[in-house]
């Protein structure tokens, strides 16, 4: 099992979710719904190659981890 995306976070999560709840509920709505959205076409065989999907995915990922760590104020 994966642990939480946050930084400094031990939580163990679903091999599904990128961050524990309480770390997740901080990330803005709108960034979420990208992860989301990048994470299911990365699962899925279109658009572009495997490798551009799961870059694409890493690009919101980042920012759904610097929305946490601007927001705990470090
Ligand atoms: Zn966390």
């Amino acid at each position: 099992m994966p642990s939480c995306a946050a930084p400094g976070c031990a939580r163990v999560v679903d091999s599904t979710r990128l961050m524990c709840w309480p770390h997740w509920r901080q990330v803005p709505r709108a960034v979420q719904q990208v992860v989301w959205r990048r994470w299911r076409a990365y699962l899925a065989s279109t658009p572009a190659t495997e490798a551009e999907r799961w870059a694409a995915y890493m690009v919101a990922r980042k920012a759904a981890v610097d929305s946490v760590t601007e927001s705990s104020g470090q």
